[in-house]
């Protein structure tokens, strides 16, 4: 059997589902997670096709629902970057304290 393709959001090329990044709505909000019931939607592990499918309302299109789009997912993408590391803890904070 081969691996199901699933289709980038931000510059639609085709790969197996578990090279891409899986995003669903739960409560109105985008989540990443695989076991996220509902619709998904995907995009490389690249920044660039995360921030091209928000742009292009790519994800309320495909989860035919309106979705908030944290910045904090914007993680996901630079968490991997050399040397962002302290800056993302940082940034995640004070995310953390407008939640309350
Ligand atoms: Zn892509």
């Amino acid at each position: 059997m081969p691996a199901p393709l699933r289709r980038c959001a931000g510059c639609g090329r085709r790969a197996p589902q578990r090279e891409l990044l899986r995003f669903a709505a739960r409560d109105g909000v985008l989540v990443t997670g695989r076991t996220e019931p509902g619709r998904g939607a995907y995009t490389c592990r690249s920044l660039a096709c995360f921030e091209r499918a928000s742009a292009r309302g790519m994800f309320p299109r495909i989860l035919r629902q309106q979705v908030r789009i944290g910045l904090e997912l914007r993680h996901l993408y630079t968490d991997a970057a050399s040397g962002a590391g302290e800056a993302v803890a940082a940034q995640r904070k004070d995310l953390g304290a407008t939640h309350g």
